[in-house]
């Protein structure tokens, strides 16, 4: 089986499908791999070592040629993947409907790594929380880089500094990562999540948990490990006792999602209004909206004072990193399909089914059909 690794044509993204030691492990297991020609460039891997792991160096057109072709971010419109060929990468599926109808209309069976459950068989290939770590990590960084002050507490000769106030927002995979970065460097660190569970972890990372007692129908939950959406009462006695909170902090980073809704507005611009001039929001929800009032997707801007860095797509600052967790993910993901490097498709798998967007000419997922408003796959992908 052939599989191609394009070079990534989505202005900012510098992360890359494969690098040389996961090309290795594929070729190893009897897959021809072809990588395009500059393909690793952004994450500081030269064609060279590609070459050493074992690829062919070629065009754009060699690696869409493959049998399967592996992404990061979704095909441009001038990318097109091949009838009959296999997709990897995040899609965007749900909010990406014209490209479902073209992969389906062409044919080619498609995989999103968003789509993969998150289950505990299917860690190995969760993209979604590889990617999450670099962005909780890079999130602290940009706080720190932003803020006018010393993360740790210091004794020096010239005087004492006293340790920064960090308050995250969500201690989901992100959050946590963000968590224990801020410790790390010092700070005093506080947390605050609507899903009581995770209570126990952040205090395991040295940060405290802020309770905020809801006396409503159970917590914020919801099926699985995620959060649902809280109700208008809850998110007002949310907000009362979170303004103190992000009042005493130097930098508050954001990480609130709830799966395939808006990011929960959290921080409202009265509630930055209160903090000292000099501090810094960051909102990794910038994605799905911004969990803070001030927030505009993809910009920094500095209002009353304070920082809100809202920049989009952080693994792609640490591209390195963030490109060699994804391909462990993606060659996990394709050994899973093609166990014997030939592609061996299974729709009662539950990592098969539940990642799998189109394929014979349809849209088999059943949620992304809702979303783009096609019919609904019947009796699986098959
Ligand atoms: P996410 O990105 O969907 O959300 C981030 C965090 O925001 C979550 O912890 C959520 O509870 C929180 N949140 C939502 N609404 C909020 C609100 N109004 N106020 C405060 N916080 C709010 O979550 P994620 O990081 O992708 O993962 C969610 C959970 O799933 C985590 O506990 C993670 O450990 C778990 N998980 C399990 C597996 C597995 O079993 N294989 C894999 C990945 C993640």
């Amino acid at each position: 089986m052939k599989v191609g690794v394009p070079k990534e044509l989505k202005p900012g993204e510098r992360r890359v499908a494969l690098v040389p030691e996961a090309v290795k492990k594929l070729t190893d297991k009897g897959f021809d791999v072809v990588v395009e020609r500059g393909a690793g460039e952004h994450a500081n891997l030269s064609d060279g070592e590609y070459e050493e792991a074992g690829a062919k160096v070629g065009a754009a057109a060699d690696a869409w040629a493959a049998d399967a072709v592996l992404k990061v971010a979704p095909p441009e419109p001038s990318e097109s993947p091949r009838p009959g060929s296999v997709l990897i990468g995040f899609l965007s599926a749900l909010m990406n409907a014209e490209l479902v109808r073209r992969l389906a209309e062409g044919r080619v069976t498609s995989f999103a790594m968003e789509a993969i459950p998150r289950t505990t068989r299917a860690q190995s290939m969760d993209a979604l929380s590889s990617q999450a770590v670099v962005a909780g990590y890079r999130a602290t960084l940009a706080g720190a880089q932003a803020l006018g002050k010393f993360f740790p507490m210091l004794t020096t000769a010239a005087g004492t500094v006293r340790p920064a106030r960090v308050l995250v927002l969500g201690a989901g995979v992100a959050g946590l990562q963000a968590i224990a970065t801020a410790r790390r460097l010092g700070a005093v660190v506080e947390a605050y999540d609507v899903r009581p569970a995770v209570k126990e972890e952040v205090q395991s990372l040295g940060a405290k948990f802020v309770e905020i007692e809801v006396k409503q129908e159970g917590d914020g939950s919801g099926s699985g490990e995620y959060a649902r959406e809280v109700s208008a009462d809850v998110q007002r006695r949310q907000q009362e006792l979170l303004a103190e909170r992000v009042g005493a902090a130097d930098v508050v980073i954001t990480t609130a999602a709830v799966p395939g809704r808006p990011a929960p507005r959290l921080v409202s611009a009265e509630m930055v209004r209160t903090m000292r001039p000099g501090s810094v929001v960051v909102d990794l929800a910038a994605e799905t909206g911004g969990n803070c009032e001030l927030t505009a997707p993809g910009t920094v801007q500095v209002r009353d004072g304070v920082t809100i860095d809202a920049t989009l797509n952080l693994p792609s600052q640490m591209p390195f990193h963030a490109s060699l967790l994804y391909a462990n993910n993606v060659v996990s993901l394709l050994t899973h399909l093609a166990p014997e490097g030939e592609l061996l498709l299974d729709f009662d798998d539950e990592i098969t089914a539940g990642a799998a967007v189109t394929h014979d000419g349809r849209i088999v997922n059943e949620r992304v059909a809702d979303a783009v408003g096609a019919p609904a796959p019947a009796g699986g992908g098959q």
